[in-house]
């Protein structure tokens, strides 16, 4: 070892901590050449964080013992490789005819096929908690025990821990693995309570290499499966075994959580998600669409991306709506019908009234409130009628018969027609869809009324 890397280490130890420095600093390798100082790092991830976290405690402690001139890098390890997709069988090993093998279950649980790394879109939101969660897989027990990810729903924690899985199945080594919710431990544990069967229950998860636990915010407040958990985390931990645990929150906000599982939570890499950006967001709309075998032109992407909740999952339902409504109506997947399906859910309702909605169409068309209510069908009336009707339903959120009142007692099947006819004329019609949107841009502007 270095003389100068060995002298640091004491006052680095002092300005980290000691599980800081126990996770990130001991298993560096330091060596010295003609362009400095040469940190050895064993991933990817590892120099990464490493290099983002600890590199000015790192230059401070060597420049309070003379060494501040020396220059430092942080490399990785050739041996081994974090970002080498899972490993599979030789393709030759074989039969040709079968499909690609679906990665084995888990001892304990079941996988979702769909959650792999491939399949999970990175960016910075999520960067961190990928590289942590392949680090894991690659080498589980070793570093980061526990891996702790938390994060708001919808944001790919369980997407994640089944990719990690997926891997850690797939990989060279055989594993024992255990993949659950912690509702499942839970009724699995009161089971086993039900039948005297805690010793069965205790060896199940005691034997695995990884235990995976999705949600462990629900153990809050449940005092004999914390006290079960705890022995099983402690056993496991002892043995070198690997254990990932998932939340909604980081683990000081956990409420009743015993302290002693807390603290246990806390003793290894703690490492949130966050809502994915703009981009990421088309990204994985592209993505999914891709996965059902549909290439999404940029634009719906684009619209479904804007036009839905901050979590992947509500991205997702929106996403599910607009193909289902293009096959179902045989429309083309296009940005107007992208619109038409997600505008009047998103939207706010029930602002505007009908009123104000028939003055806009009159304005617009230079046809009278008058003559939108009547039962005169000349074209010049009956297609600003039809679109009055089809904006009072999507921006005041009125019931079809209510609208028919308002539009001089006519049956609402009339209404019905007029908002289907109007909503698919928006899917197909660029130029119907730019009317549209600037109708409901100018009421929705002046609601008072
Ligand atoms: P959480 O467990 O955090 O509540 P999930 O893992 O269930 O969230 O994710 C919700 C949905 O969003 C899943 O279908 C998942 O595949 C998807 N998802 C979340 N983040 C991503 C991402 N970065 N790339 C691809 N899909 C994602
Ligand atoms: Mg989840």
């Amino acid at each position: 070892m270095v003389a100068e890397w060995l002298e640091a280490l004491p006052r680095l130890r002092q300005h980290m901590g000691e599980r800081n420095f126990a996770t990130w600093i001991e298993p560096i390798r330091c060596s010295k050449d003609e362009k400095g100082l040469c940190l050895e790092t064993p991933s990817r991830f590892f120099q990464e964080w490493v290099t983002r976290h600890f590199m000015s405690a790192i230059q401070r402690a060597l420049a309070e013992g003379g060494s501040a001139a020396l220059p430092v890098r942080v490399t990785v390890a050739a041996e081994p490789q974090p970002l080498t997709p899972p490993r599979r069988p030789p393709v030759s090993a074989r039969p040709s005819t079968t499909p690609r093998p679906v990665s084995r279950q888990p001892r304990i649980g079941r996988l979702v096929p769909d959650y792999t790394f491939e399949s999970f879109v990175v960016g910075d939101a999520n960067e961190v908690a990928y590289q942590a969660a392949r680090s894991v897989a690659e080498t589980p027990g070793q570093r980061f025990n526990p891996f702790f990810l938390w994060g708001g729903v919808g944001l790919g924690k369980t997407h994640l821990i089944n990719a990690l899985a997926h891997d850690v199945l797939g990989g060279a080594q055989p594993r024992r693995l255990g993949c659950l919710s912690s509702e499942t431990f839970i009724n699995t544990m009161v089971g086993a309570l039900r039948q005297d069967q805690m010793v069965g229950f205790r060896e199940r998860f005691r034997d695995l290499d990884v235990l995976i636990l999705d949600d462990v915010q629900f153990l809050a407040g449940k005092e004999r499966t914390q006290e079960e958990f705890f022995h099983t985390f402690n056993a496991l931990h002892e043995m070198g075994r690997q254990i990932v645990l998932t939340s909604d929150k980081p683990p000081h906000a956990i409420s009743d959580l015993e302290h002693g599982l807390r603290s246990r939570f806390e003793g290894g890499l703690i490492v949130d998600i966050h809502p994915p950006t703009p981009a990421m967001r088309v990204a994985i709309a592209v993505k999914k669409a891709s996965m059902q075998g549909i290439e999404l032109p940029l634009a719906v992407a684009q619209t479904v991306a804007e036009r839905s909740g901050s979590s992947v999952r509500e991205l997702e339902g929106a996403l599910t709506r607009v193909i289902a409504s293009a096959l179902l109506r045989g429309l083309p997947l296009n940005e107007a019908l992208a619109e038409s399906v997600l505008a009047p859910v998103t939207r706010p309702r029930g602002i505007v009234s009908i009123d104000a909605v028939q003055d806009v169409v009159s304005q617009q068309f230079r046809v009278s409130v008058a003559d939108l209510k009547s039962h005169r069908r000349t074209r010049s009336i009956t297609f600003p009628r039809q679109v009055a009707m089809y904006l009072s339903r999507v921006l005041a959120d009125a019931s079809y018969a209510a609208i028919a009142e308002k539009f001089g007692n006519r049956d609402h099947s009339t209404v019905m027609y007029a908002v289907d006819r109007l909503e698919a004329k928006r899917a197909q019609d660029p130029a119907t869809n730019t009317l549209l949107r600037s109708l409901e841009g100018r009421l929705r502007l002046g609601s008072a009324r």
